[in-house]
């Protein structure tokens, strides 16, 4: 298991990044990885703070998540030979330094400026360039540094969308213990309670975070980070992906661009619990109080769309059990699972 050693979530917490590097140990260089709108919400600050400091810092700017970007960034490490590498940003820049610094073994703090999925502390990378549209194993972050008034200050949206990819664990814990009985694959109950903790307690401060205090993003963040530790506990997605995820990356291939990542796997989750014969009205209701996505209209998808996802869905990582392997659905019944949770 790689385990995050400093997990500091606050409000302008992002100051203290030179004294947690100095306690990690590392005191001559580093890199930050940063978008060219994340360098200057946060990046430039890491940078003069940590120069304050006397450390060494590059920076490397980089605006998409592929094959090709994780290869420069590669290049960039090799050439400066940072002692540290900070991801500073959403999906895409710590997607990169995460994977370009396990590639070439330099340990990675991820600082989100964002919190809309469970990516910010998880040990897997979602970049795009390989076979398949989901993510690889990458390394866990030693540190995670999650300021509040940062993330405050980001559009509400990806804050609803963090909230879905943490309700998504509801069904992709079901899928996981699913595959447990009927395959007899490894199952971590550990793993998969932390997982189902951080949906519970999202779900039951689901007022709070709308009320958009500090308090409630709190909630998210450490929800989402727990998520993201249950997948190192696992040393894999398990826990954390499952038929709902599956939904939403077929949906996102047949549609790309219309929704996020976490407003897809809302949606998923409450057709996908409906699948397992669990109370799939209450996630719907609590994705509503939220003000998140809970049908296709809402997705800015066709109803066609949907549909077409859902009979995709278990085509997409074949060697995943979950509840899709198992019913094996046909037209006529992705069409009615989606009439009868009100997706369509
Ligand atoms: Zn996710």
């Amino acid at each position: 298991m790689q385990l995050p050693r400093e997990v500091i979530i606050g409000n302008r917490i992002i100051e203290r990044v030179a004294e947690v590097l100095r306690r990690l140990g590392f005191t001559k260089s580093a890199l930050i990885v940063a978008g060219s709108k994340t360098y200057n919400i946060a990046g430039k600050t890491i940078r003069e703070l940590l120069e304050r400091d006397g450390v060494r810092v590059n920076t490397f700017l980089v605006e998409s998540a592929t094959i090709k970007d994780v290869q420069a960034l590669e290049e960039r490490i090799k050439a400066l030979a940072p002692q540290v590498i900070f991801g500073v940003g959403g999906g895409t820049k710590i997607d990169v330094a995460k994977l370009s610094s396990a590639h070439q073994e330099v340990p990675f703090i991820s600082i989100p400026t964002i919190a809309s999925h469970d990516g910010i502390a998880s040990p897997l990378s979602s970049v795009k360039g390989f076979e398949k549209p989901y993510s690889v194993m990458a390394q866990a972050p030693l540190a995670i540094i999650a300021d509040t008034n940062i993330i405050m200050q980001a559009p509400w949206r990806h804050v609803i969308s963090g909230c879905g990819d943490v309700i998504a664990k509801f069904t992709s814990v079901e899928d996981w213990r699913l595959a447990r009985e009927e395959k007899g694959e490894y199952y971590g109950d550990y793993a998969a309670s932390l997982a189902l903790m951080s949906a519970k307690l999202v779900m039951r401060n689901a007022e709070l975070i709308k009320s958009r205090k500090e308090e409630g993003l709190r909630v998210l963040l450490e929800a989402l980070i727990s998520c993201g530790v249950s997948m190192s506990i696992a040393g894999s997605s398990r826990p954390c992906s499952g038929s709902e995820h599956l939904f939403s990356h077929a949906l996102d291939l047949i549609n790309p661009n219309h929704a996020m990542h976490g407003e897809r796997c809302g949606v998923g989750t409450i057709m996908m619990a409906c699948l397992h014969k669990a109370e799939w009205k209450p996630i719907k209701q609590t994705l509503e109080v939220l003000g998140a996505p809970t049908n296709a209209n809402e997705l800015n998808v066709e109803k066609e769309d949907v549909i077409r996802a859902l009979e995709m869905s278990a085509t997409i990582r074949p060697e995943r059990y979950t509840i899709l392997s198992k019913l094996n659905l046909s037209y006529e019944d992705c069409e009615r699972l989606a009439k009868t949770t009100g997706v369509i």
